[in-house]
Formats: C-alpha cells, sequence, structure tokens
C-alpha cells in the first residue's frame, strides 16, 4: 500500500531561488506540451501522446539551457502530469460532462514538481533532504516515515515549500478487540461512545478562535493596499492554517484511539444528515472536521483490518436505545432522557451512541466501502 508523508523544507535563499526556477522551467515546459498537443489537434486532428512527449525531454535538455540543469526525472514526470489532466478530461467527456479543456498554466497555477524514484534525484542524507540541482535542504520531520520512500514531489502552498514522498508499506492488522462501539457527535461534547466515554469540546478551539477574531478586526481596521494590511493578512492566515492543523491533530488523534480499541466503529452518515446546521455545531470543532475524522477513520480502518460504517442517523437521539420508545418532544436543552416505558435512565449523547451502534448491527456490519475494494481486488473482481 502507498501513503503520502508530508513536511515542512526550510530552504536556504539559495535553494529557494533553485527551487523557483525549477518550477518555472517545469511550467513552460509543462505550456510547451500543452500547446503541442492542442496544436496536433486542432490542425491534424492528431493526438500526441504520453510516450512521444516522454521521447522530447532528451531534446529539450539539450535545447533549453534552463532545462539542462534539471533532472530529467522531474522533466518527466510533467509530461505524467498533463497526462494526468487529459485522461481526467477525456474521462469526463466519456461520462458526458462538459469538461474543460486543459489550460495553459501561469505563474501562480503551477505549485509543483516530482521525482519517481528514491535514490536517483533525490535521497535522505542525514536530517536533511539532498535534491539535484537544489541541494541539502532542512526539513521538519514532524513524524517518522514508517516503510519504503517511492517518489517525491516539491510543493509550493502559501508561499511555503514542503516535500510529499509517497511511501510503500506493508499493513499490519491490529489484533481483534471483541470490541464494537458506536459515536456520536454531541452539543455538550465533542463525542461520545456507546460505552458512554466523552470527548470533551476543546477549550484551546475557543482561544484560537478568540485569537482569529483579534487578527480578523486588524485586517479590517488598515487601509486597503498598504502594507500594514498586508502583514496583518499573513498574520490571519497563519492563524487560520496554525487551527486547521490543530483540529487534524486532535481529530486523528481521536480516530486513531477508536481504531486501537474497537473492531467495529458505527458512526453518523453526514451525507444523509445536515449534521453541523441541525446540532448547533457551529462553534465547536467538528463544524469543519467531521468530513476529516470520517475519512481518517476509513483510512486507519484499512490499515488495521477493522470495520467503519456511516448509518442514517435519523431519530438517534429521539429514540430510546433499550426499547425503541421515541421521545417527540424532545430539545436540545434536554441533556438526560428517562424513558418512561422502560425506565431507561441516559445521558442523552450516550444513549444516541448506543442507537448508533444498533443502527451498524443492523446493516450486519456491512463492510466499509474501502475494504470492500480491497477484498474485490484481493478477489480478482
Ligand atoms: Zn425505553
Amino acid at each position: 500500500m502507498l501513503k503520502a508523508y508530508q513536511y515542512r523544507l526550510y530552504p536556504s535563499n539559495v535553494q529557494e531561488r533553485k527551487l523557483e526556477a525549477t518550477r518555472e522551467t517545469c511550467r513552460r515546459w509543462y505550456n510547451d506540451l500543452l500547446s503541442e498537443r492542442k496544436t496536433a489537434y486542432e490542425e491534424r486532428g492528431a493526438t500526441i501522446g504520453k510516450y512521444a512527449q516522454l521521447r522530447r525531454v532528451k531534446d529539450h535538455k539539450a535545447a533549453s539551457p534552463w532545462a539542462k540543469v534539471v533532472h530529467s526525472h522531474v522533466l518527466q514526470v510533467v509530461v505524467s502530469d498533463l497526462d494526468t489532466a487529459f485522461q481526467a478530461f477525456f474521462r469526463r467527456l466519456k461520462a458526458g460532462q462538459t469538461p474543460g479543456y486543459p489550460r495553459l498554466r501561469v505563474f501562480h497555477r503551477f505549485d509543483s514538481f516530482g521525482f519517481k524514484e528514491y535514490g536517483n534525484g533525490f535521497k535522505l542524507d542525514g536530517r536533511r533532504l539532498r535534491v539535484t540541482g537544489i541541494g541539502r535542504i532542512a526539513v521538519r520531520w514532524h513524524r517518522q516515515i514508517e516503510g519504503r520512500i517511492k517518489t517525491l514531489r516539491l510543493i509550493k502552498k502559501a508561499g511555503k515549500w514542503f516535500a510529499s514522498f509517497a511511501v510503500e508499506y506493508e499493513p499490519t492488522a491490529l489484533p481483534a478487540t471483541g470490541k464494537d462501539v458506536g459515536v456520536d457527535v454531541g452539543i455538550a461534547s465533542l463525542l461520545t461512545t456507546s460505552d458512554g466515554d466523552k470527548t470533551p469540546t476543546q477549550g484551546w478551539y475557543r482561544n484560537e478562535q478568540a485569537k482569529l477574531r483579534v487578527l480578523q478586526r486588524r485586517v479590517a481596521r488598515r487601509t486597503k493596499g498598504g502594507k500594514n494590511r498586508r502583514k496583518a493578512v499573513a498574520l490571519l492566515q497563519r492563524q487560520h492554517e496554525r487551527i486547521e492543523n490543530r483540529r487534524k491533530d486532535f481529530l486523528n488523534k481521536q480516530a486513531h484511539t477508536l481504531i486501537a480499541q474497537y473492531d467495529r466503529i458505527a458512526v453518523e452518515d453526514l451525507k444523509i444528515t445536515n449534521m453541523v446546521q441541525n446540532r448547533h455545531l457551529a462553534k465547536s470543532i467538528m463544524d469543519a472536521g467531521w468530513g476529516y475524522f470520517v475519512a481518517r477513520l476509513h483510512a486507519k480502518a484499512e490499515e488495521a483490518g477493522r470495520v467503519v460504517v456511516e448509518v442514517n442517523p435519523a431519530y438517534t437521539s429521539k429514540d430510546c436505545s433499550r426499547c425503541g420508545y421515541r421521545f417527540e418532544d424532545l430539545t436540545l436543552k434536554d441533556r438526560w432522557i428517562d424513558c418512561p416505558r422502560c425506565g431507561l435512565s441516559l445521558d442523552r449523547d450516550h444513549n444516541a451512541a448506543r442507537n448508533i451502534l444498533k443502527r451498524g448491527g443492523q446493516l450486519r456490519w456491512g463492510i466499509s466501502s474501502s475494504v470492500d475494494g480491497l477484498l474485490q481486488e484481493a478477489a480478482g473482481l
């Protein structure tokens, strides 16, 4: 299996200039290749494919002093990138959609270039990343790479450079725990499990939001087009990123904890409910994080041999999880339920989580879609 790891790079000024020069060379090469395909099609009705263009790399290096200093794999990856854009275009055309023809890339719309083989153009060198034509670049290794590095892509995002590695690894199934769980996303606490464990709404989130508002006001007060406004906008962007990173980090840990503890996990299907609006979550972490959280759950489940199902969330908070009695007039303020039929007395979110677990069971824990794909692959379907 392949997994992506991304790290922030800290190039020196010289290295940064070389990164930019390579990016620009690749952008022009990309536009050249695109024009070539377009002209051939418009003038002669001919199709120029990936392999014909790959054969041009050598001549291009000989003809251009800029391309000469760029590793040939980098130029080849540009050919593949363009081909991918065309494949997507033709796929959508075939599906009866009206996609836009692949477009020439202006400077800010071309943000990355890649290497396709570890040890050929790039390799790790101590704590640094050695890239042919660029140098030994400082990296912030915020987590360890597990597996064998296959490819590298250098990406520029919001003025910063990142290295993205595709890594091949052997997934290791976690030992079975014999336990299943339902997870409710709540109002008072972020997550509640059918075992009654609660993850409180995070204090840091509110603090970071407060800082965000201060920075937003600062931007609003500065004169448009001024230098101070640009500075304030940069600070604001950094704060947005900071919140995003902390949120992702936090949700990753939550997903990891669940996967480690349970064999099968049932969560609400956000595609069915409009949970965010329905449940007054605007101020909480999940308003922007639920999709990410569920995606991480699926990805981790696939690695660990676990099952994740998404269930219809209708009435999960309104039905008694023991006897099915429906509390028709339950309001958001009611934090506790007392069932008049069977006597169940339970925290509202805990009750909802138990209903979600039950629904997971009713689905017979239909294999989660990603695992389904793997099994079909294994069966040669
Ligand atoms: Zn009941």
